[in-house]
């Protein structure tokens, strides 16, 4: 079921509470935190709801369904500054359609990724932001670099001169209990301070923390929420 207008202002409110309480908790300004609303699957209407309820950024999985409603809600919201955020794995195909349509991509997880990223960001004119995604679980199926190359896919990444690297992005593990999830959330925070140290001032962003999670995300130092379910309802399946 889509929410009503009602419903959804209260469940933005909460959620806005939440990160507000969860910053506090651990001694932080709740404008550290930037929500990104996660509206995989979700129609333009919902999309459109959002922004009326003050939402701008928008997080998608899928290159082509995000330009799609990129595409529609530009006729409908040419007078709000929209960012899309791609939190979904990249393939290179999708490069060139992707840096012209997404604010920051999530996702970079290798050296070559980030080089054709660079490459198409430059023929366009465009420095793209992004962050790296690192793997914090040994599933495999789960993308992202491991914490051990990490370091030197940091220097060479950095010097390129069409990506703007802004810091670090993970995925944990699926638990119920959400305290289990903090040693991956913390272990993400202690690899970001490692760059940091190392020189690497500009890694400032921390992309970490869904439904089930932000919380103990933002207490672990997560700058940037991703939040679909909690937001807008359980997603039907993708077909
Ligand atoms: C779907 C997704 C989210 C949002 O998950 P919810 O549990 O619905 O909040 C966040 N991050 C990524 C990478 C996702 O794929």
């Amino acid at each position: 079921m889509e929410k009503s207008n009602f419903e959804l202002s209260d469940i933005i409110g909460d959620i806005y509470r939440r990160i507000c309480h969860a910053s506090m908790r651990a001694g932080r300004e709740p404008d550290e935190v930037e929500l990104i609303a996660v509206t995989k699957t979700q129609n333009d209407n919902v999309i459109d709801n959002a922004i009326i309820h003050g939402l701008r950024n928008f997080g998608e999985n899928y290159v082509q369904e995000a330009i799609k409603k990129h595409t529609s809600l530009n006729q409908t919201c040419e007078y709000t500054k929209i960012n899309w955020h791609l939190i979904g794995h990249l393939q290179k195909n999708k490069v060139k359609p992707a840096i012209k349509h997404f604010s920051v991509i999530h996702t970079i997880d290798s050296l070559e990724l980030a080089y054709l990223i660079d490459k198409e960001a430059k023929k366009i004119g465009k420095v793209q932001n992004g962050l790296i995604q690192v793997k914090l679980s040994d599933e495999p199926t789960k993308h992202g670099i491991n914490s051990k190359e990490l370091p030197s896919l940091v220097e060479k990444i950095l010097v390129l001169e069409n990506l703007q690297i802004q810091g670090l992005m993970g995925i944990p593990e699926f638990f119920a209990d959400p305290e289990k999830v903090r040693p991956y959330y913390s272990k993400l925070r202690y690899l970001q301070e490692q760059l940091i140290s190392s020189g690497y001032n500009q890694l400032k962003e921390l992309s970490m923390g869904m439904s089930n999670d932000f919380e103990i995300a933002i207490e672990e130092g997560a700058t940037i929420v991703r939040i679909g379910t909690a937001i807008f309802g359980k997603r039907k399946p993708r077909n």
